[in-house]
């Protein structure tokens, strides 16, 4: 509550130098600006009251134009992802053309914008439509507004709810469980999922970093082929692999248009060496509790980069799985037209899933990494094709 108030106190003077003139600038209740609707002027209204909106003010300038800041959450460590999320909407008295400025300060431009009209259905912004300033810090957008509500985001929106939904609906009918492993810091349900069979057991997630959908893509590419791939070595696989599924491990920095951390000003991804946040501490507990000292085949968890690159423990690492290293990249290559690159290290104390999955599971730990702009077709394909390389390594 306390931003609302702030970004409504900062919205004040762009209303009354752009849209009242003539009006004293003392604030007037009635004309205030909704708690979220971030500034307003010349028929136009920008607002982010809906789930994984940006962290945005704005100003509408004597022009008729919108900057609209992008800013990040409060980090406790200095040297946050480079992730400048941008969310917001623009409803518009009339149609019109209008240039809506994204000022990022310091940082540079990421995401190529998306727009849409009903916040479901997504369309790039045509390349031709965005200038960037010399230091990319400025991205200038123009948009043929219709009359009514547009929405602009750094990609198609998908707030917490959106993959668990999705996860639920895939799993219906196939013998998983749901569970809320844990409350987030802000006390939204940590969701997750478990089924398949007993004797082994892999452990998969995605959106740690609240912005990384391409990784949610992969997600549900993987997860689409390893429980609906229709043959005997697949059915095999399900029949012996406990799989255990956390789609939404940072709710709280998806909901609130996070760039890269939780609630608490942490990345989560270095944050499992020893947990200082809920979400780590619940999750981590919960897997460990979960795989129930089964040998765990791998920890697969998806995100985005701006490059399609797999992050992997040496080849020489001690898991009793880790030649499935080998299975997964020659099954990449074989099958995907640009197969992604490879990284292999491993850092004790760095506090990834992937570094905690090989010390506490000793479980390769694989974070898959999928380019930002990948096309829908290639991140399914990638992840369909590591379904395809586990269950072809592990069903016989
Ligand atoms: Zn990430």
């Amino acid at each position: 509550m306390m931003r609302h108030a702030a970004l409504a106190l900062a919205s004040m003077p762009a209303i009354a130098a752009c849209s009242l003139p003539s009006m004293p600038s003392m604030p007037s209740f009635s004309l205030s600006p909704a708690p979220k609707d971030i500034c307003s002027g010349f028929g136009l209204t920008i607002d982010t009251d809906f789930a994984s909106a940006g962290r945005h003010d704005c100003a509408v300038g004597p022009d008729g134009n919108v900057v609209v800041s992008v800013d990040h959450e409060p980090a406790l460590v200095e040297g946050i992802n480079p992730s400048p999320w941008f969310a917001f909407r623009i409803t518009a008295a009339s149609a019109r053309q209008t240039y809506v400025t994204l000022d990022y300060t310091d940082y540079n431009h990421r995401y190529a914008p998306y727009v849409s009209r009903d916040g479901r259905a997504w369309t790039p912004l045509p390349a031709g439509n965005v200038t960037l300033n010399e230091r990319k810090t400025r991205a200038t957008l123009r948009l043929d507004l219709p009359q009514g509500t547009i929405w602009v985001a750094g990609q198609p929106l998908s707030p917490s709810s959106d993959n668990i939904a999705w996860t639920r609906n895939l799993l219906s009918g196939r013998g998983f469980e749901e569970t809320r492993y844990g409350d987030s810091l802000e006390g939204r349900p940590l969701v997750g999922f478990v089924g398949g069979g007993g004797l082994e057991a892999i452990v998969v997630l995605t959106r740690q970093h609240p912005p990384e959908t391409s990784g949610q893509e992969a997600y549900r590419g993987f997860l689409d082929r390893l429980l609906k791939r229709d043959d005997e070595a697949a059915t095999r696989f399900r029949n012996r692999t406990r799989v255990i599924i956390a789609p939404m491990p940072n709710p709280d920095g998806v909901d609130g248009g996070h760039w890269h951390l939780n609630a608490g000003g942490m990345d989560l991804n270095r944050d499992w060496t020893t947990p200082t946040q809920p979400e780590t501490k619940a999750l981590s507990a919960w897997i460990v509790k979960e795989a129930g000292g089964r040998r765990v085949v791998s920890m697969m968890d998806f995100h985005s980069a701006d490059k399609t690159v797999i992050y992997a423990p040496p080849l020489t690492s001690p898991s009793p799985t880790i030649d499935f290293l080998n299975a997964l990249k020659t099954k990449f290559d074989s099958t995907l037209s640009q197969p992604p690159q490879w990284s292999y290290s491993h850092n004790i104390n760095g506090g990834t899933a992937k570094g905690w999955a090989l010390e506490t599971l000793k479980a390769p730990g694989i974070t898959v990494e999928l380019w930002d702009p990948i096309p829908s077709a290639d991140v399914r394909a990638l992840g369909a094709a590591a379904a395809d390389a586990l269950i072809d390594y592990f069903a016989n």
